[in-house]
């Protein structure tokens, strides 16, 4: 926990010491819940790319899972036992570590699924965006198999330019489609979750894990990710927007810290103001030109 010299004077870092979850990212999970109360009526659940562990503490507090099976945690990394948690060590985009998560809800479909799974960042954000969607793509065709009708996926996403593809993509299996950021998400990161509820995969659906998710050909008429797919989903804030803010330092005075990603102001911007203005000098035709081509050749 806390590796950068950032986690280490923030409070939610030593919130969560105080109250031995293994992350700060604990309080996200939470936060989600104090809005959406995310773990009502919920018995089963999945815990994807969970290491070191704090949402699988939180889930196995919070839904009670006592009974090992009613969270499964998956990581590439070996991860301390957490009591009432199932671990599997393995890659989520492999088709063995799928097939193993599938197997222990079958028979019992999740309520459930929650993917914390980020890139190493390179601080490029299109490129950090990209890689994140295509990381949570393999998550969301796993949940495909172990989420019951009417179940909750939750996911890391990074909101960048072209994030709204990837909620059009949440939507084909999923009723609602939502964009959240708890208070103990740096405000300064581009990080956010999408909380999607109701899952209804399209008429025809099924879930196969040897090609990518939206590869799928399916025989109702199903036609959403056709024409402008780009939508706009609700925004919401989570967690008592009184409480500690993350980006505060302890014991420092409150230091504003600008997004890193501000909104975009292409390059274009000043020259779109002057044409509205109708002060963009004219293109000219070749003839209007007072001076051609040839008179520009050097002599
Ligand atoms: N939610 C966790 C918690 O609260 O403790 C933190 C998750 S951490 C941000 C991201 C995790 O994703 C890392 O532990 C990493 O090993 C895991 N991960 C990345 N790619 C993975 C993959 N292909 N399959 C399984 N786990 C993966």
């Amino acid at each position: 926990m806390g590796r950068t010299s950032k986690d280490k004077g923030e409070v939610y870092y030593h919130l969560a010491k105080e109250k031995g979850w293994r992350a700060r990212s604990a309080f996200k999970l939470l936060q989600l819940d104090e809005e959406f109360q995310l773990f009502q009526g919920v018995t089963w659940a999945v815990d994807l790319c969970a290491a070191p562990g704090s949402w699988s503490q939180v889930l196995s507090q919070k839904i009670g899972g006592q009974k090992p099976g009613q969270v499964v945690a998956v990581d590439l990394q070996a991860m301390a036992p957490l009591p009432g948690v199932l671990q599997i060590q393995g890659d989520i985009t492999q088709l063995s570590t799928a097939k193993e998560i599938i197997q222990y809800f079958e028979g019992c479909p999740a309520d459930l699924v929650v993917c914390d799974r980020a890139p190493d960042v390179t601080g490029l954000h299109d490129v950090d965006e990209y890689m994140q969607a295509q990381l949570l793509l393999p998550a969301l065709n796993i949940a495909t198999y172990v989420l019951k009708p009417g179940g909750c996926f939750v996911a890391k996403i990074f909101r960048g330019r072209d994030v709204t593809l990837l909620y059009s993509q949440l939507r084909v299996f999923l009723s609602s489609v939502l964009c959240a950021k708890p208070k103990s998400s740096w405000n300064s990161s581009i990080e956010a979750l999408t909380v999607c509820q109701g899952y209804d995969p399209p008429e025809g659906f099924v879930p196969d894990l040897t090609k990518p998710l939206l590869e799928h050909s399916y025989d109702s008429d199903f036609k959403q990710l056709d024409g402008p797919i780009h939508i706009i989903v609700p925004f919401v804030t989570c967690g008592d927007l009184s409480t500690y803010d993350s980006d505060r330092k302890d014991g420092s005075e409150y230091k504003y810290t600008p997004p890193t990603q501000p909104p975009i102001s292409p390059p274009y911007q000043e020259a779109c103001k002057m044409k509205k203005k109708g002060q963009l000098a004219k293109e000219l035709h070749p003839q209007e030109c007072p001076i051609s081509r040839v008179d520009m050749l050097p002599q």
